[in-house]
């Protein structure tokens, strides 16, 4: 069984994302630049904030993060975004997520100008990858795709099964995939038969937020599984995958952590530099 390792293709990608940022100073003498808005003093939030500073840092972007109280007007968090869409060294704005009850996630998404919607959200980009056109893509959807090319490069008529059906993970990974010419089934709470449906998988990706709800007799051999889930258990973090018994059937399998989850940042700098790319054309 392959262990699909996400820290180290993270780390590679990282170190490509560096030359490629060493190339367009040198070409434009300006760098990218990333601006996360966090909004409350949530501990989760407050780590990934300060990995994703720490990452952008790390391949040379121009990163800043804008802190808010908990009690922050909805309009204050919206003129900022505003403000930041005419910054011209700005090329990616994130709004880290859970907000505040009294803010409009959507309003707040859809303030930010689709050309540096770095998350992939905005119903634009939404519009976009599912039409096949150039878009940003949500990052930890980019990071499976990129994990499984690893794989297996060629994905032309693969069947893959997607459980879980969200509009950060399940949906735009399902767009990504029909793109490669796989054949895609979604699934979701009210499918009548999940393990059937896993079973005729060549892919399998697992969003869902049930610990360890795949399992080993519901993968074939020489299926690719993706675990994207986080799970705080007794037993520590765990995925949606039963790691243990389906690494006795699968292809690859990606770890939790050490899998997904590092990809999803790398993937942040990815749609930065792609978004600083795409406002010079
Ligand atoms: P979500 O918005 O809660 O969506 C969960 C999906 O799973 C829903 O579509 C739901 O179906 C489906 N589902 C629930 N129970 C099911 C069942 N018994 N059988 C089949 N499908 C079922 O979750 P999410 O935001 O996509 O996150 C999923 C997991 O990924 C979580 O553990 C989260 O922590 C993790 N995550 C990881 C990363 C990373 O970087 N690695 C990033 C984001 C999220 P319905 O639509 O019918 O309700």
């Amino acid at each position: 069984m392959i262990l699909i390792d996400g820290k180290k293709a993270a780390a590679e990608l990282r170190e490509e994302l560096k030359h490629e940022v060493t190339g367009l100073k040198a070409k434009y003498n300006k760098v990218p630049g990333l601006t996360v808005i966090l909004i409350g003093d949530l501990t989760p939030s407050q780590i990934y904030v300060r990995n994703k500073e720490k990452s952008a840092n790390e391949v040379g972007l121009k990163s800043e993060v804008i802190k808010y109280p908990d009690s922050i007007e909805e309009k204050k968090v919206l003129e900022k975004i505003e403000e930041l869409n005419k910054d011209e060294t700005v090329s990616g704005i994130l709004v880290q997520l859970p907000l505040p009850k009294h803010i409009d996630k959507q309003k707040v998404i859809e303030t930010i100008l689709p050309s540096k919607d770095v998350d992939g959200f905005h119903p634009m980009n939404v519009g976009n990858l599912s039409s096949g056109y150039e878009s940003s893509v949500p990052c930890t959807p980019l990071g499976c795709y990129l994990l499984i090319k690893k794989v297996e490069p060629n994905l032309n008529g693969k069947k893959a099964v997607i459980v879980g059906r969200s509009n950060l993970n399940g949906k735009p990974m399902t767009q990504l995939l029909l793109k490669e010419n796989c054949t895609v089934t979604i699934t979701h709470s009210k499918t009548k038969d999940l393990k059937a449906e896993c079973l005729e998988a060549d892919i399998i990706i697992a969003a869902v937020g049930i610990p360890e709800l795949v399992r080993g007799d519901w993968v074939k051999k020489d299926t690719i599984v993706i675990d994207v889930g986080i799970n705080k258990t007794d037993n520590g973090i765990v995925g949606d995958v039963h790691f243990d018994e389906v690494s006795k059937n699968a292809k690859a399998l990606t770890p939790v952590p050490g899998g997904v989850g590092p990809m999803t940042i790398a993937c942040l700098l990815k749609n930065t530099i792609d978004c600083f790319k795409r406002s010079l054309s």
